[in-house]
């Protein structure tokens, strides 16, 4: 009995070790791999190579070779289906025939074929189509233990092995698979909370939009690689009027809307975010003159006009608008004074009217030279 637990034990320890270095590898080495298409093909191999090394050193009890082949066989089935499971059974299927021996069918039917097909049934594809997706552990072990019930069954009347050995087994597998299961689910809520702080500390809670942050570390990406830049700084027009009369949550609603105008009208490429409040910035790539950074902010300024907001109506001029500045520079300026001077421009604007564009041009340490200007 004895010999069994230890032989097992390695088993398990062969398990546990290699789901750890190759969840790592695909963590740190290829990392887009988990999202790729590709997943379930690589994972059905690296599984399969598993399971081969497991069967690599069996117990062997009256030419019977014991192992616990099963388990990295079902666990694949159940967390990706069929299709890893089928692809993860080849190199056990080849090697299992290789061996020969009394019960090669039995080996290949119990240990190889029925996991497959078991954990397959019980994979809730629905629950396991997002890349990090959790294990459900409950059903994940109630699906073990019908394929333990079937095989050790099968096993004691079928084959020379025996019920203590069967237990031992079916105990042993459970362990194992319990660790693959709380192995991957400990690395993908890992993986899940650090992707989502990543994004909510780059990106704006209430419109989604990415934040100053994230616009700073891209503008000055850019910037770094001499990519000519508009920055325009875009503000509503009498905001405070329309929360007043429509309350702070249909606001809100503006916003979310005006975020989401703002990504159809960018081009691959520009970077948009909310500056805070309701005031929004925005990075035009690949422009280089007044007039292409006029008419970009004006096809944005004119899409917020034409859209039907809830409620713009009761705004004054019957309408929900904004008021954008623009700047562009002759010379390498740093992206803060690009700001400055697009908030300048975009106050401009404002004292001219509202729901215009105004564009500068800064020059190195001299005051913004042309202005260019429209009344809607
Ligand atoms: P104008 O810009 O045309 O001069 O007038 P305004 O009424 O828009 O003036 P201002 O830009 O100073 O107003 C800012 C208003 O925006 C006040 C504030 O209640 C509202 N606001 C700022 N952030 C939010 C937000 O996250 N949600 C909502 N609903 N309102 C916001
Ligand atoms: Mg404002
Ligand atoms: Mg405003």
């Amino acid at each position: 009995m004895e010999t069994y637990f230890f032989y097992f034990l390695e088993n398990m320890a062969l398990i546990i070790a290699m789901m750890y270095i190759g969840l790592k590898a695909r963590e740190y080495i290829v990392p887009s791999l988990a999202e790729s298409r590709k997943a379930p093909l690589l994972t059905g191999v690296l599984t399969g190579f598993l399971a081969f090394a497991i069967m690599y050193n069996p117990l062997l009890h009256e030419g019977m070779r014991l192992d616990l082949r099963e388990v990295p066989l079902y666990f694949i089935a159940y967390i990706g289906g069929w299709v890893p499971g089928v692809i993860a059974m080849v190199i056990p299927f080849i090697y299992r025939i290789m061996m020969e021996g009394p019960t090669v069918w039995q080996g290949v039917v119990l240990g190889i074929l029925l996991p497959v097909i078991i954990g397959s049934l019980f994979h809730g594809w629905k629950n396991h189509r997002k890349p990090y997706a959790l294990v459900n552990i409950k059903r994940m072990l109630i699906g073990f233990a019908v394929f333990e019930m079937i095989k050790s069954v099968w096993m004691v009347l079928g084959t020379p092995a025996t019920l203590g050995m069967a237990v031992i087994m079916a105990m042993m597998a459970t362990i194992g698979l319990l660790s693959m299961g709380w192995i991957l689910n400990d690395m993908h809520y890992n993986i899940m909370r650090r992707k989502a702080l990543e994004h909510d500390s780059t990106h704006d809670a209430l419109t989604g939009l990415p934040n100053l942050r994230f616009f700073h570390e891209q503008v000055g990406e850019l910037k770094y690689n001499g990519v000519p830049i508009a920055v325009v700084m875009m503000d509503v027009d009498h905001f405070k009027n329309y929360n007043d009369t429509h309350g702070h949550p249909a606001g809100d609603g503006v916003l979310r809307s005006i975020g989401r105008l703002m990504e159809e009208v960018a081009r691959p490429g520009d970077v948009i975010a909310r500056y805070g409040g309701e005031e929004f910035i925005l990075c035009f790539t690949e422009v280089s003159t007044e007039e292409q950074a006029f008419e970009l902010a004006d096809a944005l300024r004119e899409r917020i006009e034409d859209h039907a907001f809830y409620g713009a109506e009761q705004q004054p001029g019957g309408r929900l608008t904004v008021s954008i500045g623009a700047a562009i520079s002759s010379a390498d300026q740093p992206l803060d004074k690009l700001i400055e001077q697009a908030d300048r421009a975009l106050y401009r604007s404002k004292d001219a009217g509202r729901n215009q564009v105004t564009v500068v041009k800064v020059k190195a340490n001299i005051e913004p030279a042309a202005e260019y200007q429209v009344n809607a």
